[in-house]
């Protein structure tokens, strides 16, 4: 789960760590309350959307008045910000971030994720802060500064100066820095975060380091230990499709292909990805009905797909195990007739009472339904089929 940056900060703010002054605002009137609030000389105003590049495409605004405080909420709020996370729909800003103005020395960039080819947590930090790090990591990795933690030792000071000679600072900074990481660190453990990204720290021409940015994503499957951050759910900035999917249990991802493919099972629906990428395509979306698939998850499933309007074909690879084929198979005509399935679907059945399957399908005769005999066979003639040569 993901939350705004303001959210971000105050959690952050409660573990210790330094951050921007600030109040959150939905109204032009709230903004210059905040501002008042603030009682500083200049601000910035912060559209608040789950994605960042704010900056670049408008949503980070300077004001040296109240006035400019207004004008630049009265801009922001309503406004369909598009940055390069948001993709080409963008994102509707609906609250604004006031913030005090700092007077910025350096920009850096911090992050923590489990790194789970070292299985552990690793701190990155680099001086190219400020500027998108995927860029840094893929053009000038070595900019990029990790050091895994053993949750076993925990964070220890070797590990501070390791990341702090890495930014090159002094020992006034460095000893500014290894104050700043400590409660940082502490709250992605706590709060079972799978990322804490500070883009930028930012060290201030006062000396002291505080997060100008923050960025907190969540593990779902922890989130029960925490009601306090899963009441800070945003369900206004998630993809409509993937949350009525969660309220069905059924785990579906949006990507970005033209292949949407139902699956049962995650470790089927992963490698029904791989096959359809190395048959040349790539996957609408990750959609696992689950274990026990039925023809209802399978008609929900067109229905979430079809949504999409990218996608061009549907590959359907279900592997009956305690789930019957033959049920499912019946559940997908049933569907392509009820959903009015436009698309060629390419199904693969396999498993119990995959031979009557076969049959119900073959004989429904339905132009738009094509049987694959292997997993190889129907993510080929899914790809072709979205490309429009069947
Ligand atoms: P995003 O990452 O979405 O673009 P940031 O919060 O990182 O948004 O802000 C973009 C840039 O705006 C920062 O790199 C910084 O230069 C400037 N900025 C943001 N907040 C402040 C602030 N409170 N004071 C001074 N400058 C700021
Ligand atoms: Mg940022």
């Amino acid at each position: 789960m993901n939350i705004h940056e303001y959210q971000a900060k105050e959690l952050l703010h409660s573990f210790g760590v330094k951050v921007t002054r600030g109040h959150v605002a939905h109204t032009v009137i709230e903004a210059e309350q905040a501002a008042i609030k603030l009682g500083c000389k200049n601000w910035i105003v912060k559209a608040q959307i789950h994605a960042g590049g704010r900056g670049k495409g408008g949503g980070v605004k300077f004001a040296r008045t109240l006035a400019e405080v207004s004008e630049q909420t009265e801009r922001m709020l309503g406004m369909n910000l598009v940055t390069h996370q948001t993709g080409k729909a963008g994102k509707l800003v609906q609250k604004v971030y006031i913030q005090e103005a700092y007077d910025i020395g350096k920009e850096y960039y911090l992050g923590i994720v489990l790194d789970r080819r070292l299985e552990m947590p690793v701190i990155m930090v680099s001086t190219e802060g400020g500027v998108d790090i995927e860029t840094v990591a893929a053009e000038t990795p070595e900019k990029i500064i990790k050091v895994g933690i053993d949750p076993v030792i925990g964070l220890r000071s070797y590990h501070l100066r390791k990341l702090a000679y890495g930014l090159n600072l002094n020992k006034a900074q460095m000893k500014e820095f290894s104050r700043f990481i400590p409660p940082l660190y502490d709250a992605y453990q706590k709060t079972d975060a799978s990322l804490v990204e500070i883009n930028p720290l930012v060290l201030l021409k006062n000396g002291e380091f505080i997060a100008l940015d923050a960025k907190l994503n969540f593990d779902d499957n922890g989130l029960y230990r925490h009601p306090e951050i899963a009441d800070m759910r945003d369900e206004t900035e998630e993809d409509a499709a993937e949350l009525e999917a969660a309220h069905y249990d059924l785990s579906y991802v949006k990507l970005d292909g033209n292949v949407g493919c139902i699956v049962n099972g995650a470790g089927l629906a992963m490698s029904t990805m791989d096959i359809i990428k190395q048959s040349g395509g790539e996957p609408a979306n990750f959609l696992d009905v689950g274990g026990n698939a039925s023809a209802e998850t399978v008609a929900r499933g067109f229905d979430l797909i079809l949504r999409d309007k990218n996608v061009k074909a549907i590959l359907v690879n279900i592997f009956g195990g305690i789930v019957r084929c033959d049920r499912i198979a019946k559940g997908i005509l049933e569907a392509a007739r009820e959903i009015h399935v436009h698309v060629p679907v390419i199904v693969r059945l396999d498993g119990t009472n995959a031979k009557e399957a076969g049959e119900i399908l073959q004989e429904a005769n339905i132009k738009e339904i094509i049987i694959a005999h292997d997993m190889r066979e129907g993510a080929q003639l899914a790809v072709q089929a979205a490309k429009g040569d069947r």
